[in-house]
Order: C-alpha cells, then sequence, then structure tokens
C-alpha cells in the first residue's frame, strides 16, 4: 500500500489503533490531519482548523515552527541518538543547565525520562529509595490529592484519583494511598482551617508510612481542570516540612507559562523537594519529561544502599527532544510570554462570560492561557466533537469539562474567532 485512500486508512485506523482512552471497534470519530501550522490543524479533507488544545498543554508556540524545526534538523546532522549509561552530550548538558536556572533553587539534580508518567513513577521512586537511605524504610507510601491526575503507568495511577483512574479495576497491583478532598477554596482565595484539616489530620496519623505528597500545584488538570488557592500549597507546604514527608510538585501540564507564571509553584511561591516537568518541555515536537530534585535528596540517595539511583529508560535524553526542548524554552523567554497570558487570560474571561447565561452551563473559570466550561451533565462527545470541527475549531471535551488551553501564540482575532464558535456550539446544545 504505497499510497492508500484515505477512507482505506481510516479503516485501518478503525479496525486496529487503539486512541488514547477509546474502545477499539467504537468508531468514534478521528479526523485524520495531513499538516499543521501555526494555530492551524490542516485535515486531510481540505478543512482547517483553529486549534483550542495546543495537542493537550503540548504545542505552545504553534505547529512547524521554523525555529523548532531547524533545531531538530541541525541536531539530526549531529546524533539522533545515544544510550545516556557513560555517555553524555550538549543537548542534554544546556537542557538540564536551563531546569535547573529557571526551577526553585534548591533543585540541583535533574532526571531525565521520556514520558510525564516516567517522569511521576521516578518522583515516587526517588522519595521511597531517600527514606529508604535515611534508615525510615517503612516510608513508602504517599498522599495526594483527590481529583488529581498523575499518568498512566501502575505508580502514576495509584495516586491518581481513585473513583476516576477506576482504581477496584485494578486492585491487586495498585498501592492503597492516602487520599485527600481536594482544597474548596478557589485560586485568588485564602484558604480556611477546613480545607488543610483533613491534611494535616492525614499527615499526623500516617507520617511514618508516607514517603511523600504529590500534587499538581494550583491546577488540577485532567481530574477536573480545577483551580485552588495557593495558599493551600503553602500551607501543604508546611505539614510536609512538620511532619516529615516530601512534596512532590507534578508540574507536568502547569510548566512553562500555562498558569501565567513560568511554573505553578511561584504562585505561592513554595519550593518543592521534588519536581516533574513534560509537555510543553519541547513545545509539542517530542516525548521528553524530566524530574528534578535538592541536593540533599540526591546525596543521601547516593550514600544509602544500593547507592544508585534505581531507573535508566533506554531513551532517556534523547538528543533530539533535548535539542528542541532547549530551543522551544529559548524561544518562550525570548518572548513576552507573561504579558501575552495576561492577555489571553482577560479575553478567554471575556469571550467565555455569554456561557454563564446558557441553561446547561454550571460555571465558567479561567486562569492564565486556560479558559473550563464546566457543563452541568456530561457532554455527548460523539455529536459535539463534529459540530466544532464543522464550525472550524478543534476543542475535545472530557466528561463535563468543555475547556480551551490555546497555544500562546495565538492572536487576539484568531482566539476571539475560537471562543465565538465555541459559545455558538454550545449555545445550539441547549434547544
Ligand atoms: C499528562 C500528565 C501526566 C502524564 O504525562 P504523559 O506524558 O501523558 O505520561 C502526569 N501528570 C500530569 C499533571 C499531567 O497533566
Amino acid at each position: 500500500m504505497i499510497n492508500p485512500s484515505l477512507e482505506t486508512q481510516i479503516t485501518i485506523d478503525y479496525e486496529h489503533i487503539w486512541h488514547p482512552y477509546s474502545s477499539m471497534h467504537s468508531k468514534s470519530p478521528v479526523f485524520h490531519v495531513d499538516s499543521a501550522a501555526g494555530v492551524y490543524l490542516h485535515l486531510s479533507n481540505g478543512k482547517k482548523l483553529l486549534d483550542g488544545m495546543s495537542s493537550w498543554w503540548c504545542a505552545i508556540h504553534g505547529y512547524n515552527h521554523p525555529r523548532l524545526n531547524q533545531a531538530l534538523e541541525q541536531q539530526l546532522q549531529q546524533v539522533a541518538h545515544v544510550m545516556f549509561g557513560g555517555l553524555t552530550h550538549k543537548p542534554a548538558i544546556r537542557l538540564v543547565e536551563k531546569l535547573v536556572r529557571l526551577t526553585p533553587q534548591a533543585l540541583q539534580s535533574v532526571f531525565i525520562s521520556d514520558s510525564g508518567s516516567v517522569a511521576v513513577e521516578v518522583a515516587l521512586k526517588l522519595a521511597i529509595q531517600y527514606w529508604n537511605a535515611k534508615g525510615e524504610p517503612g516510608k513508602q507510601r504517599f498522599a495526594t490529592l483527590r481529583n488529581g491526575y498523575h499518568g498512566d503507568t501502575m505508580g502514576a495511577m495509584s495516586v491518581c484519583d481513585p473513583v476516576t483512574g477506576m482504581h477496584s479495576l485494578f486492585n491487586d497491583v495498585l498501592t492503597q494511598q492516602f487520599y485527600v478532598e481536594r482544597p474548596k477554596s478557589r485560586y485568588g482565595e485564602a484558604c480556611d482551617e477546613g480545607d488543610t484539616h483533613a491534611l494535616e489530620n492525614l499527615l499526623q496519623q500516617n507520617h511514618q508510612q508516607i514517603a511523600a505528597l504529590i500534587l499538581e500545584p494550583i491546577v488540577q488538570g485532567a481530574g477536573g481542570m480545577y483551580f485552588y488557592s495557593s495558599d493551600y500549597l503553602l500551607r501543604a507546604r508546611e505539614l510536609c516540612n512538620h511532619y516529615r514527608v516530601l512534596l512532590i510538585a507534578d508540574e507536568i501540564a502547569t510548566g512553562f507559562g500555562r498558569t501565567g507564571k513560568l511554573f505553578a509553584c511561584e504562585h505561592a511561591p513554595i519550593s518543592p523537594d521534588i519536581m516533574c516537568v513534560g509537555k510543553a518541555l519541547t513545545g509539542g515536537y517530542m516525548s521528553l519529561a524530566a524530574t528534578l530534585t535538592t541536593t540533599e535528596i540526591s546525596s543521601t540517595i547516593d550514600n544509602g544502599n544500593p547507592g544508585v539511583f534505581m531507573h535508566g529508560p533506554t531513551y532517556m535524553a534523547n538528543p533530539l527532544a533535548c535539542a528542541v526542548a532547549n530551543a522551544s524554552i529559548e524561544l518562550l523567554l525570548e518572548s513576552e510570554w507573561q504579558a501575552r497570558i495576561q492577555q489571553i487570560e482577560r479575553k478567554l474571561t471575556e469571550l467565555l462570560s455569554p456561557c454563564e447565561a446558557l441553561s446547561q452551563v454550571a460555571e465558567v473559570r479561567c486562569l492564565g492561557a486556560i479558559g473550563v466550561i464546566e457543563m452541568k451533565t456530561p457532554v455527548d462527545m460523539a455529536s459535539i466533537v463534529p459540530q466544532f470541527v464543522d464550525a472550524g475549531i478543534w476543542v475535545r471535551p472530557f466528561g463535563k469539562l468543555v475547556y480551551l488551553m490555546p497555544p500562546y501564540v495565538i492572536s487576539d482575532a484568531e482566539l476571539e474567532q475560537l471562543c465565538e464558535k465555541l459559545v455558538e456550539v454550545l449555545g445550539r446544545q441547549a434547544d
């Protein structure tokens, strides 16, 4: 099959390919992308879609960016990949130098991995090895917030929301962790006693067993698109210190400007013991992630048994991925990203507000370059996504949540078009 027709390709897709969280044989619509440039996805049927998703937080500079393309092409002339055991290279060194400089000062040791879920596994393993090396091998479990999302591998899943993560299905392989309610206080509000009470009780009673508290700072992403009080982060940091529990900040979704700060921990501000980054790290070009920790933690692990950190992915620190990550971070920092994200927040707030009047909408909330419309009931994906596509926009809701997180390079006019079309389609659902 040198040049299969579009129809044939879609048939093969339906017969053989799983998409994220999909069933093999449901035939829910998939749209065939031919190319993408700037803030537009070009479908193979000729249709052009304005992108409201940044391919799940990643494509912050838009698609097919000349600078990112160039970084990859240049690296390709040098070396595409070498093993990281016993070898090193400039793209990885430059990247780690940047990550260490841009994240909280205490974070000086970096483990580069190939996806967000693996970065979370690495964080959990670092915490366990740390306490083991400290002579507290009983600290092997984790505390986490309900409605959280930290990835799809077994360890990461165990710290996801137990209901939406379907823990009952994986009962015998998932560790029972400690789950606390997410804070009720919203972003911008002070945090009240009630919010931290559950966490304090939990840590007080179980700290001998708890290696770390893992949370998504400020924005809970895939578990509910929820924005909570920065005060809560401050309090969580204090409680972790008090009860000798490490704090892991999962910045995989929030990192690289999405919430208006370079990292969401800066809203508090707090310095976590371990931080995970991924998603927008390469500007949406390649899968890459990193876990950062303090020198105290890395040297304690070195001094423990077996004296090494027990992890090493085959494609660790892939040079192509590191090279494009370097270019993406440089591009971001050279731009007026903070002003741009403030403007996107203002525009989203203004342009999505008409949704509040719709009878089926429960709440509209915006933070940074994230706009969320929470519906009263789950949307019918099979019917609404094709309506968005007909309207020329790419938006993919889940459950009750219809949300936008456009590339930062979207213009005001494009943002207006994106929101107007979205509001129009949602308005139609009412009748
Ligand atoms: C997406 C995400 C992950 C998992 O990353 P993958 O690259 O999909 O494995 C983990 N934590 C958070 C907060 C995420 O948003």
